[in-house]
């Protein structure tokens, strides 16, 4: 793997900071809050407590492949397939289910998976072929065991022994995977209705405090002031919730600390978003989507703000140099639409690559560019998620964002676990294709769960949208 570049590298040491500290103010016997991933983070900073993301942790675990695993296990403990995949996987999660490393019970031995790997290289680099398959030989320091399902209660309730001993052992300890469990969770309700049920269930489930902000879905451009008021009296009751949690009064310096934090880390993620405007783009769509961890963990932290204006400023170099970092040369640009299939990132790079399709535009990451000033400003900010506005705002955004990143095809996830999304997609595609005079192609997939996603399906309509963007070029005489 190329290495991280500093921008890149201090975005990732502050998620695994986010989660460590996480880990330790709950050893120390401190609070720990689960939140939605657009809950106004300010509140919670403005207190000092420690608060991880099940959206992101979801991704996580899905892009670790352990997201069929994890949906199935909810499923069996009786919520409905059809339910989105990321609150699958964190209902399982809080349940006590993880995913774990498949043992032999007699030997102790790991099971190892042969389809797992990466392929043998020789000293010159190249492949090593098995002679009997004909295949490429897998590197054996890279295959892992098998991945099945355990029960944190299960274990607890083992006496001390080899077994448990085993268990224990066994389970995954990627940064996802030991997550500490929640005191209480903060919920928002601008991305989706979904969420409300989510998190009811978690805080019934271990019995905790949930601090709920309803915002209603916006019928017009503008958020309603009556709406703005609504929102504002839950703040303050969310204030006196988080006062009883934490033991302590609302602290008004840290919480304008925290805004600014927000606000400087937003501006500079939209400034990195912006990169993807230049021509060849000295990033990609896929960049982005790597770096939504640390907006939607951190972006009420110093650090956060820092790592994305370091990122900004090695691209402003790229920029200047005429490089990028792209592993292909960019042929076509296009609009991503929805949350990738995390669990299929490889897969749907695959045709993109070979095909020098480059994403240049996506509506998921600067969703999260929350610039306010003042606290009005700043619930308006929060009701504008892709979720809780009406057609008319959306199709609006995409075409300014496709216009400024001059696109010419779009590529249409119908994500099956995310309802409110791809409902109205199908009518957003045919007007923003209209509006643009440029082709779309659409794809049915899932953010989380693998079993909806189909490989074949996805690299034909890959192809198709690239046939069809051809023909547009040279009816355009490009
Ligand atoms: S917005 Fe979509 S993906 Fe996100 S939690 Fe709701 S249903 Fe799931």
């Amino acid at each position: 793997m190329a290495k991280a570049s500093p921008g890149v590298q201090a975005l990732r040491d502050v998620v695994e900071k986010v989660y460590a500290e996480a880990r330790e103010a709950k050893k120390r016997g401190e609070p720990v809050g689960w939140s939605s991933s657009k809950f106004p983070c300010e509140l919670a900073e403005a207190f000092g407590l420690h608060v991880v993301y099940p959206e992101n942790q979801a991704a996580g675990i899905a892009a670790n492949r352990d997201g069929e695993l994890m949906c199935q296990a909810a499923e069996d403990l009786g919520y409905d397939n059809d339910i989105c995949g990321y609150a699958r996987i964190s209902l399982a999660f809080a349940a006590g289910k993880r995913s774990a490393n498949k043992f032999d019970p007699k030997t102790g031995e790991y099971i190892i998976d042969p389809n797992s790997g990466k392929p043998l290289k020789d000293a010159d680099g190249k492949k090593v072929i098995d002679p009997a398959t004909g295949k490429p030989k897998k590197d054996p320091k890279t295959m892992k065991p098998y991945s099945y399902l355990e029960d944190l209660n299960e274990i607890a309730a083992l006496p001390d022994g080899v077994e448990k001993e085993r268990r224990t052992a066994a389970l995954k300890h990627y940064r996802q995977m030991i997550m500490p469990m929640p005191d209480f969770v903060l919920c928002c309700n601008n991305i989706c209705n979904c969420m409300t049920k989510w998190y009811e269930n978690i805080a019934r489930m271990h019995n905790i405090p949930l601090i709920m902000i309803d915002v209603p879905y916006n019928k017009t451009d503008n958020v309603e002031e009556s709406n703005v008021k609504y929102i504002r009296s839950q703040f303050d009751h969310a204030i006196e919730q988080l006062e009883k949690i934490s033991g302590r009064k609302f602290d008004e310096k840290k919480f304008e600390k925290a805004c600014e934090n927000a606000n400087r880390t937003a501006k500079a993620w939209l400034k990195v978003c912006d990169y993807l405007q230049y021509k060849p783009s000295p990033y990609s769509g896929f960049d982005l989507f790597n770096h939504m961890a640390d907006v939607v963990t951190a972006r009420g932290r110093v650090d956060a703000a820092e790592a994305f204006e370091l990122l900004a400023t090695e691209l402003e170099e790229h920029v200047k140099n005429n490089t990028n970092t792209l592993p292909f040369p960019e042929k076509y640009r296009i609009m991503f639409e929805g949350i990738p299939c995390w669990p299929k990132l490889p897969q749907l790079f695959k045709p993109l690559k070979a095909n020098g399709l480059n994403i240049t535009a996506v509506v998921y990451a600067p969703a999260f560019g929350f610039v306010y000033n003042g606290l009005d400003e700043m619930v308006r900010a929060y009701c504008k998620a892709p979720n809780s506005v009406c057609l008319e705002k959306g199709v609006s955004w995409r075409e300014g964002i496709c216009k400024e990143n001059k696109v010419d095809g779009l590529l249409i996830h119908y994500n099956r676990s995310c309802k409110p999304w791809s409902g109205y997609m199908p009518e957003m595609s045919r007007r923003l294709s209209k509006e643009l005079g440029v082709p779309a192609a659409g794809f049915d997939g899932d953010q989380a769960d693998p079993r909806n996603f189909n490989a074949a399906q996805y690299e034909t309509r890959v192809q198709g949208l690239v046939e069809a963007m051809e023909t547009n070029a040279s009816a355009k005489g490009k």
